[in-house]
C-alpha cells in the first residue's frame, strides 16, 4: 500500500502552523514549528502575496497532510462530497472527521492520526460487535466503537489519554468511556467542530476547475 513517507515536520514548516503529525513531540518544544517557523529548504525572498490559487493549492495540501491521505484518496473523499446532497465542501470536513482512524485520534485513545490507524489494521476495533480494521472506514451517527484489546495495549491507550488530556479534550459529538474503551458518536460533526481550521471553500474552488 502505497504510504506517504515525507518528513512529517517539514509539512508543519511548509503549511506554517502545527498539524499535530507526530504525537507525544507536538506537544513539547522540541516541536519543529516552534523551533523553526519557517518554510523548509533554501530561504528565497517571498513574493509580497501569494497567488489566490497558491492559497487554494495550500489549503487542500493542509487538509490532506492532517488526515495522512494521499492525493488520489483525497480526491475520492472530494468526489464523494461532490456528488452529495448539500453544500461540498462541510460534507468533506464531515467525511474526513467521520473517518475511523480519525475518530480514535480525536477520542484521545491515540497521540497521532497515524498511531491510530496502526490500532484500526491490527484489528483491535469492533463496530457494533464487528471487527473493522479498515482506517478509512466512515463512521455513523449512534454507532458504537469498542476495543477488544489484551492488557498491554489498555496500557498505551491509558498512557496516551494521561498525555493527551495535557493539551486536547474530547470533542463534543463523540462520547468516549475510558473504563470500557468505548466512543459513541453522539452527532454528526461539523466545520465548528475541527480543531485545526480548514478554508473547505478553497479545496472545492480548486477541485471545480
Ligand atoms: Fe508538526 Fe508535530 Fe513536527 Fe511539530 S513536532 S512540526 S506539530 S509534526
Amino acid at each position: 500500500m502505497a504510504r506517504d513517507l515525507r518528513p512529517k515536520c517539514k509539512l508543519c514548516r511548509r503549511a506554517g502552523m502545527k498539524l499535530f503529525l507526530k504525537g507525544v513531540r507536538c506537544l513539547t518544544e522540541k516541536c519543529a514549528v516552534a523551533k523553526r517557523p519557517t518554510p523548509p529548504g533554501m530561504q528565497r525572498r517571498q513574493r509580497s502575496k501569494p497567488s489566490y490559487y497558491a492559497l487554494q493549492l495550500r489549503e487542500k495540501q493542509k487538509a490532506k497532510n492532517i488526515y495522512g491521505l494521499l492525493e488520489r484518496q483525497f480526491r475520492r473523499f472530494f468526489e464523494i462530497a461532490h456528488k452529495s446532497e448539500g453544500a461540498t465542501g462541510q460534507i468533506l470536513v464531515q467525511q474526513l472527521e467521520r473517518r475511523l482512524d480519525n475518530i480514535v485520534f480525536r477520542s484521545l485513545f491515540a497521540l497521532s492520526r497515524s498511531q491510530a490507524r496502526q490500532l484500526v489494521r491490527h484489528g483491535f476495533v469492533f463496530i457494533d460487535n464487528r471487527r473493522v480494521d479498515i482506517p478509512s472506514f466512515l463512521v455513523k451517527k449512534d454507532q458504537v466503537v469498542e476495543f477488544r484489546i489484551d492488557e498491554g495495549v489498555k496500557n498505551l491507550i491509558k498512557e496516551n489519554i494521561q498525555i493527551s488530556e495535557k493539551e486536547k479534550s474530547v470533542p463534543e459529538w463523540i462520547s468516549v468511556d475510558n473504563q470500557n474503551y468505548k466512543i459513541t458518536i453522539k452527532r454528526l460533526p461539523t466545520k465548528e467542530d475541527l480543531t485545526i481550521p480548514i478554508q473547505e471553500q478553497l479545496i472545492v474552488e480548486l477541485y471545480s476547475k
